[in-house]
C-alpha cells in the first residue's frame, strides 16, 4: 500500500518535471527578453530567439564562446566585479551588449546562478532587455530640460511659477535681477507682493483663473527696494489632468524704457504736427501778404504797358515786368515745394499744347540770356501732337527753371532745349525734354545731391550766382508727379544736360482739333460779346486801394460799369439800394470780410428768392481755398494776382449761367 504511494507521487513528480520543463520551454522560446544560459565555465550553451534577434547572430555562432564575448572590455570588467560582490546574482543593471555587426546595444540585464541536482553552480541565466528608445528618450528629455533651463536662465523676462495657493516656488535668475531680489526673498512669497495694491486689483479683476491666461497686459511691479517699473505681463494658469489649479507661470517684462521712448516719440510727433500746422499757417499768411502788392504792381504795369509808350519805357516796363514775375514765382516756390512735400500738390489734366510753351518760355527768357551773351535756341520734334493731356502750368515750371538755371550758370555759348517723342499709344505720349549748356557744369562729387533741398551742394554757386536751392528739388517732384523722371550729366567747364522725361496723356481725336489756343491776355475782345453781357454792373469790395485801381481799369475796359467800395459792411450798405449782376469780393477786409457779407447776402436773398453772384477775389492760393469760398456761399474763385483773361471768362460763365436760369 506504502509502496504503491510511493509509486504514485514519482509518478506525480515526474508528470511535474515534464510539464515545468515545456513551460520553461515555452517562457523561453518566446519571451520578450534575451535569454542565456552557461555552464559552470562560463560558456554560452543556449540562448533564446530574442537573443539571436538582439545580437544579430545564431545559437550557433555563440555556442560554446565564453559569455564574456558578448560584452565590451570595459563593462565586462564592471559586471565580472559586481557579480562577484552579489554572489552571481544581478537585478537590471545598465550595460552595453556587443551586436555582431560591432553595433553597441544598451540593454538592462540580470543573471542567476543555476544550481545540479547536489546543489553544486552548473552554470548561469542571463536575461536581457533591449533599454536604446528609453535612453534615447531619456537623453532627449534631459536635453529639453537643459535647453528649457538655458532659455530660461538667459531670458531677458521674469519668469516665476507659483503654487496652488499663489506662492513663488521657482523662477529664473532674471526675475532676481530685475527685482534686486535673491532665493530667500523670493521662495514662498505671496505673488501679489510683487505688484502695487492698486494694480493687483486690476490683475485680479481680468479673471485670468476662469480664462486660463492673460497675455501682454500693461502693468508696473515693485522692485525690493520699493521702486516701481512699468511691466508687460502675461501669466498662465497651470491645472492638473482633473482640471484642478495647481499653480500659474507669470512673465515679466520692464518696459519703462520703451514706455518713456514711446512717449517721446508721441510728443515730438505732436511737436512736429504742430510745427508743421505753424508752417502752413505761416506760409498762407506770408503767400496772401505777399501776393497783395504784388498783384497792385504786376496790375499797374499791365495797365501801363497798354499805354502808348516809347520803345525805352516799354522795355524799361517790360524788365519790371520780368522781375515781378521771378519775385512771384519764387513766393510760389516755397509755397510749391511746401505743398509737394505735404503731398497736397494736385496735378491738372487739361488740354497742354508743349511745343507751344517750349517757344514762349525760351523767348521769354531770351532777353535775359542775350544781356549775358549768351543764346537761347529750341528745337521741337515735329512728331510730337499739338495738343496733348497733362498741366501746362506745372510743364511749363520745370522749363523755366531749368533754362533759368542754365542761363545763370552759363557765360558763353548757348542754352538749347529740346523736346522728342519718346513713344506714343492710344492713351498715352511720353515725350523727352532737354536743356543743355555749355556753362560751369557741376563737380561730381555735388551730382548726387543735386535734386535735394538746401544741400551743401549749393552752397558755393548758390553764394556767387543767388538761388534759394530750391528750384531742382521743385522740379523733381513735379516731374515725378507726372509720371515721369528726372536726370542730370554734367562735367565741370563744359557744361550741363538736365533731361526729364514726362508721360503726357493723349487722346486722337485732339490731333483732329488742333487750334484751341488761349487768347493772350491783351486780346479780351468786348465786341464779340453777347448784347446782355455788354453792359454788366459789378461791385468790387477790396479794401486795397492800388488793387481796386487796377480792377476797375481793367473791367471798366471792357466796357462795364463797376463800383467799387472798401469792405463787407460797405458792400451790404450799398445793396440795400442798388442791384448788380456781379460781385467781385476780397476776403479779409476791415469790419466785415468778405466771407460774412456773402453769408448775411445769402440769408437776406432767402427772403427775396434773387440770387447774385459772388466771386470770391483774394491773395489766399493754397490748397482747399476755392472749396472754402463755395461753400461759405459765393459761386466763382480768381486768385490774386489777378489773371484778366481768368477773371473775365469767370465773370462771363456765371452770368451767362444766371441768365439762362
Ligand atoms: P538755385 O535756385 O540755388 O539755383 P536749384 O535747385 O535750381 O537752386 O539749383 C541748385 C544748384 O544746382 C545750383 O545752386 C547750382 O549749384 C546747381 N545747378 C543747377 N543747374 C545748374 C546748371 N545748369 N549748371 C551748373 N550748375 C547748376
Amino acid at each position: 500500500m506504502k509502496r504503491a504511494k510511493t509509486i504514485k507521487i514519482e509518478e506525480q513528480l515526474e508528470k511535474d518535471l515534464i510539464e515545468s520543463k515545456r513551460l520553461f520551454k515555452v517562457v523561453f522560446e518566446h519571451s520578450p527578453a534575451a535569454i542565456t544560459i552557461t555552464d559552470s565555465q562560463g560558456r554560452i550553451i543556449a540562448c533564446n530567439p530574442t537573443a539571436e534577434k538582439m545580437l544579430c547572430t545564431t545559437k550557433r555562432d555563440l555556442f560554446n564562446k565564453p559569455i564574456s564575448f558578448l560584452f565590451p572590455a570595459e563593462e565586462w570588467k564592471i559586471l565580472r566585479s559586481l557579480s562577484k560582490r552579489c554572489r552571481g546574482k544581478l537585478s537590471n543593471v545598465m550595460t552595453k551588449v556587443l551586436c555582431k555587426d560591432g553595433s553597441l546595444l544598451d540593454v538592462s540585464a540580470s543573471t542567476s546562478v543555476l544550481k545540479d541536482s547536489q546543489g553544486k553552480d552548473s552554470g548561469s541565466i542571463g536575461v536581457f532587455y533591449d533599454i536604446t528608445r528609453e535612453k534615447l528618450a531619456q537623453h532627449q528629455m534631459h536635453e529639453s530640460e537643459n535647453k528649457l533651463r538655458i532659455i530660461l536662465d538667459n531670458s531677458a523676462a521674469a519668469i516665476t511659477m507659483t503654487d496652488e495657493k499663489e506662492r513663488i516656488i521657482s523662477w529664473n535668475s532674471f526675475t532676481e535681477k530685475l527685482f534686486g531680489m535673491n532665493a530667500k526673498d523670493l521662495y514662498m512669497r505671496p505673488v501679489h507682493s510683487l505688484y502695487p495694491p492698486e494694480e493687483w486689483k486690476i490683475i485680479r479683476s481680468l479673471n485670468i483663473r476662469q480664462s486660463g491666461f492673460m497675455h501682454h497686459v500693461e502693468s508696473k511691479a515693485i522692485r525690493k527696494d520699493g521702486t516701481v517699473m512699468d511691466v508687460d505681463l502675461s501669466v498662465n494658469i497651470l491645472k492638473d489632468e482633473q482640471g484642478k489649479i495647481i499653480g500659474s507661470v507669470g512673465m515679466l517684462q520692464d518696459i519703462t524704457e520703451s514706455k518713456r521712448a514711446h512717449e517721446m516719440i508721441l510728443q515730438a510727433k505732436l511737436a512736429a504736427e504742430e510745427a508743421n500746422n505753424a508752417k502752413s499757417v505761416f506760409l498762407a499768411k506770408m503767400s496772401h501778404e505777399v501776393r497783395t502788392p504784388m498783384n497792385a504792381i504786376i496790375g499797374m504795369i499791365d495797365l501801363t504797358l497798354d499805354t502808348p509808350l516809347n520803345e525805352e519805357q516799354k522795355d524799361n516796363l517790360k524788365t519790371a515786368k520780368d522781375a515781378a514775375d521771378n519775385l512771384l514765382s519764387l513766393i510760389n516756390d516755397i509755397l510749391d515745394l511746401s505743398r509737394a512735400q505735404s503731398g497736397k500738390v494736385v496735378i491738372e489734366e487739361i488740354e497742354i499744347n508743349v511745343p507751344d510753351i517750349i517757344k514762349n518760355v525760351c523767348k521769354g527768357l531770351m532777353i535775359l540770356a542775350r544781356n549775358k551773351g549768351v543764346d537761347v535756341v529750341w528745337s521741337i520734334d515735329p512728331v510730337i501732337p499739338r495738343l496733348l493731356i497733362g498741366d501746362p502750368v506745372r510743364l511749363r515750371q520745370v522749363i523755366v527753371n531749368l533754362v533759368n538755371n542754365a542761363i545763370k550758370f552759363t557765360h558763353k555759348g548757348k542754352v538749347t532745349v529740346n523736346a522728342k517723342m519718346k513713344s506714343i499709344t492710344e492713351k498715352d505720349c511720353e515725350v523727352v525734354f532737354e536743356v543743355i549748356d555749355s556753362g560751369i557744369g557741376i563737380p561730381p562729387q555735388n551730382l548726387p545731391y543735386i535734386f535735394d533741398v538746401f544741400t551743401d551742394a549749393h552752397n558755393v554757386t548758390s553764394r556767387r550766382y543767388g538761388g534759394t536751392g530750391l528750384g531742382l528739388a521743385i522740379c523733381k517732384k513735379i516731374v515725378e508727379m507726372m509720371r515721369g523722371s528726372i536726370e542730370v550729366e554734367s562735367q565741370e567747364g563744359q557744361g550741363s544736360v538736365f533731361r526729364f522725361i514726362i508721360i503726357f496723356g493723349f487722346r486722337p481725336d485732339l490731333i483732329a482739333n488742333p487750334e484751341v489756343e488761349q487768347k493772350p491776355s491783351s486780346e479780351v475782345e468786348v465786341s464779340s460779346m453777347p448784347e446782355e453781357l455788354r453792359h454788366l454792373r459789378i461791385l468790387l469790395a477790396e479794401d486795397n486801394i492800388v488793387n481796386q485801381r487796377i480792377v476797375v481799369k481793367v473791367l471798366e475796359k471792357l466796357g462795364w460799369k463797376v463800383t467799387a467800395v472798401n469792405n463787407g459792411q460797405e458792400a451790404l450798405n450799398i445793396l440795400n439800394n442798388q442791384t448788380f449782376d456781379v460781385i467781385l469780393m476780397d476776403d479779409s477786409m476791415p469790419l466785415l470780410s468778405g466771407v460774412e457779407a456773402t453769408q448775411i447776402i445769402r440769408r437776406e436773398e432767402k427772403q427775396t428768392g434773387q440770387h447774385v453772384p459772388i466771386i470770391a477775389m483774394t491773395a489766399n492760393a493754397m490748397v482747399g481755398d476755392r472749396e472754402k469760398y463755395l461753400a461759405s456761399g459765393m459761386d466763382g474763385y480768381v486768385s490774386k494776382p489777378i489773371d484778366r483773361n481768368l477773371l473775365f471768362q469767370e465773370i462771363v460763365d456765371l452770368v451767362s449761367q444766371r441768365l439762362k436760369n
